[in-house]
């Protein structure tokens, strides 16, 4: 690729040497930016010494560690009176202030670790605006964080750096150009931190917003990588555009694309913009930022894993790290420079966004369980969405998430408000609306998502503002019933708030049965699936403390009796109530397994259910570990040989349990009996050209379904209705009895795109269910209820597939 760089870059390169007594790049890094790659603890010391060379125009935050140890940085540059108050710009911006005169600009590197470019170019771009662009510092607030993912980033720099030739090979044969699995695009849970902005689920994510929502950015900028002959994309982004994107947002990306389309066109640099990223899915880090008001983009430069520190292209050409730094920092410079000049406009458009529309619905009430309400609570606190407690008994006419028409509603004080009339509003309307307006069926991600499906609440939205009171918070719940001579405390089971607790309960070795049929106790009905501690199961041990310390401060309703004598159903002795063995569990990972949906069953099991298994790495199972010492083996979505299938297939039948993921049924149809399939799509593809305009009316890109439930199953357990999210189109249909969740009959989605030619093949598709293989069972789960683990409601399926599918 030909490069010409610009003056400034020119400029910027003799500088370097004459620069080096005071801060020496090459004394901190080792090399010289872009002739290799840094690791983050060089990035950070980077940072803090060239604060240290520019104390007066620079600021480093610490924000918060990785799950593994890094450290999370932003550096604001500004001119000296803004680095001395940034405390009353942050105010005066935050109050909406007549006196504020400066836009707040931010970059975002590395969301993706090895799309590695990134933190380099962020190093150089902070180097030149402290150097050579000071005087654009005094009408500009830059905030720069060098890497949102430091797990990830370094994953990929030590396997490059243990690899790489000293040549610099450009052959993408060579090993250093073929990043193993899982590779380092990921953080430590294997999670995209890129679809995670909205749901945060990860700690680098929830650090990030609370830094990210004291400050709520004019423009945000989120740099990425592509593959290796991809030409630069910068804005205007692609349609679909969520409908609460403002003209002056769309207008922005449009002014932002003309300017760097200036320098890239004086460089003979190849660029495209307009296609493939949309700006729907509310979760990436252009989307979320403009839900809250900030001109949000996304940058791709040609790169990632395959790229090296030079590569051969498919044309002849070599891209080098280089020239991939050079893009990222003329388009980082070039969106500064457009916001200076826009200033005044991006400052006065960011304050009347909140007020920019009025909204269909202005109140959404949930109604539900106080676990979930809990729940859903904590995780608008992370984002500053202020809810409220509904005013009892007003009578009003709303819309039903779950009748799915208007309703006459009595509220009731137990239910929680969440109004568009606030700060966060439009962000309430896309995380809230009951269904989100598609004007173009060609995503790059799912289409439907609405909060009150996710965590399996009642809801209603309603088109007026209606009367609230301050919210109440559920205290800690005390254990009910008799405090002497018990006999047995039982629990309801019905969230993993109950997982939990059991969990925590067979880790210390405590007997405990479950419910296999509902009865009644002292006026209790309790249904299937209820936790029952038998004192005389659990001779020797302060059962009562024990109990108390493994609830803990959470919502689980606990009650203890003195007979193990129900008015209805079977007594506690009888059979019908089973103990539960701790289970030995182990996680099927390496090559040939989907990476993200490993790390979402490695992050369910460690932060959703706080247990313990072994991470099983699938050439480890031929070679060295024998299957039979385990007890539970979770297969995520992948590939695998017929040899392994039937390895499986023979541990089942002597009593293992295999639960699987999404398209890893495949190879199981014989023995589940998949008598139906339509498979005529390749699903995967990232990009879309005008052809894809058919292939999407094959296909199913993320929608709401309402299941039926067979409540017989265990699978079942504590669920009184289920709406999943698809994530594709397949169909499966299973012989017998197997499917404990499916579509209905007819069935329509709640929300979401579904193509026209696979809408009539969703009646009775199978969405989770159980097939026994002689003395073993398969759970399967054809909709990932761990999808990207913000689907709340679709956990307590896998728990229970853990615990109580056991024949
Ligand atoms: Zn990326």
């Amino acid at each position: 690729m030909r490069v010409l760089f610009l003056l400034f870059i020119s400029l910027f390169i003799s500088k370097t040497a004459l620069c080096q007594e005071s801060f020496s790049v090459r004394e901190i890094l080792g090399h010289d930016i872009g002739a290799d790659f840094s690791r983050h603890a060089q990035v950070t010391e980077f940072f803090k010494k060239l604060q240290q060379e520019y104390p007066n125009n620079s600021k480093i935050e610490s924000y918060g560690v990785t799950h593994e140890g890094r450290e999370l940085i932003t550096m604001f540059l500004g001119s000296e009176s803004v680095i001395e108050n940034l405390d009353k710009i942050k105010a005066d911006h935050k109050n909406h202030s007549e006196k504020e005169e400066i836009p707040l600009v931010w970059f975002s590197y590395n969301v993706h670790g090895n799309e590695s470019s990134g933190s380099e170019a962020a190093m150089e771009t902070a180097l030149i605006l402290l150097r050579d662009k000071v005087e654009w510092l005094d009408d500009v607030l830059v905030i720069i964080d060098p890497c949102l993912n430091p797990d990830g980033r370094d994953r990929y720099v030590n396997f490059f750096k243990q690899y790489a030739s000293a040549s610099n090979n450009p052959n993408t044969l060579s090993l250093e150009h073929r990043e193993p699995w899982p590779g380092g695009r990921l953080n430590h849970y294997l999670f995209d931190l890129n679809r995670d902005w909205a749901w945060l689920t990860q700690i680098e994510s929830v650090y990030r917003l609370k830094l990210y929502n004291q400050w709520l950015p004019h423009v945000h900028v989120d740099f990425h990588e592509q593959g290796i002959n991809e030409n630069y994309y910068f804005p205007p982004a692609a349609e679909p555009y969520h409908e609460i994107i403002t003209d002056w947002q769309r207008e922005f990306q449009e002014l932002i694309g003309e300017n760097h389309a200036e320098y890239f066109d004086s460089n003979d640099w190849l660029y495209f913009s307009d296609e493939i990223f949309d700006l729907l899915y509310p979760s990436y880090g252009d989307t979320y930022p403009m839900f809250n008001g900030a001109i949000g983009m996304t940058y791709e430069q040609a790169g990632s894993s395959r790229a090296g520190t030079s590569v051969i292209l498919d044309n002849g050409d070599t891209l080098t790290l280089r020239d991939r730094i050079d893009h990222h920092v003329t388009t980082g410079l070039s969106t500064i420079e457009v916001a200076i000049k826009h200033r005044k406009k991006l400052i006065e458009e960011f304050r009347d966004f909140s007020q920019s529309q009025p909204y269909k619905y202005e109140s959404y009430i949930l109604s539900g369980e106080e676990y979930k309400m809990k729940a859903l609570i904590e995780f608008l606190n992370l984002h500053e969405i202020e809810a409220f407690s509904a005013q009892q008994n007003l009578n009003i006419k709303a819309w039903s998430y779950q009748s799915q028409q208007k309703v006459a509603y009595k509220t009731r004080q137990s239910d929680v408000v969440v109004s568009t009339n606030q700060l966060k509003g439009p962000l309430v309307k896309v995380l809230f609306e009951p269904q989100t307006f598609l004007k173009d069926s060609l995503t790059y991600d799912i289409t439907a998502w609405s909060l009150p499906y996710a965590y399996g609440l009642e809801a209603f939205a309603c088109e007026q503002l209606i009367p609230i009171d301050e919210i109440q918070v559920s205290p800690p719940k005390e254990i009910r019933g008799v405090k002497e001579n018990v006999y047995a405390y039982v629990c309801t089971w019905s969230s993993m708030e109950s997982a939990r607790f059991l969990e925590r309960l067979l880790s210390q070795n405590v007997a405990i049965r479950f419910a296999k049929k509902p009865f009644e106790i002292d006026g209790q009905y309790y249904g299937m699936g209820s936790l029952i501690i038998l004192v005389g199961d659990n001779e020797g041990v302060n059962i009562n403390e024990i109990i108390k310390k493994a609830a803990g401060n959470t919502l689980v309703d606990i009650a203890a009796f003195n007979s193990g004598h129900v008015e209805r159903g079977n007594d506690f002795g009888s059979s019908s109530f089973e103990l539960i063995t701790k289970a030995k569990i182990g996680l099927l990972m390496g090559d040939y397994f989907s990476p993200t949906n490993v790390g979402e069953i490695w992050y369910f099991f460690e932060n959703d259910l706080e247990t313990s298994f072994d991470m099983l790495h699938i050439t480890d199972i031929v070679e060295v570990i024998d299957i039979i010492d385990y007890d539970i083996l979770m297969l995520p979505e992948g590939e695998f040989s017929d040899e392994f299938r039937e390895m499986l297939e023979e541990w089942v039948s002597q009593g293992g349990k295999l639960i699987l993921f999404g398209e890893s049924i495949t190879h199981f149809s014989d023995a589940l009996g998949i008598s139906e399939r339509n498979m005529d799509m390749d699903e995967d593809g990232d990009s879309f050209d005008p052809d894809e305009r058919e292939e999407v009316s094959y296909m199913i890109t993320g929608a709401i379904y309402e299941c039926d439930i067979d409540f017989s199953n265990p699978l079942a357990f504590g669920y009184k209705n289920y709406y999943t999210l698809r994530q594709n189109q397949e169909v499966y249909k299973l012989r017998g009895k197997g499917s404990v969740f499916k579509l209905h009959e007819n069935a329509q989605q709640i929300g979401g795109f579904v193509g026209s030619m696979v809408s009539s093949e969703q009646s009775n598709a199978s969405i989770a269910g159980v097939g026994n293989l002689k003395e073993g069972q398969i759970i399967y789960f054809i909709d990932n209820p761990l999808f990207r683990c913000f689907w709340e409601s679709g956990k307590l399926m896998v728990a229970n597939a853990l615990y109580f599918v056991n024949d």
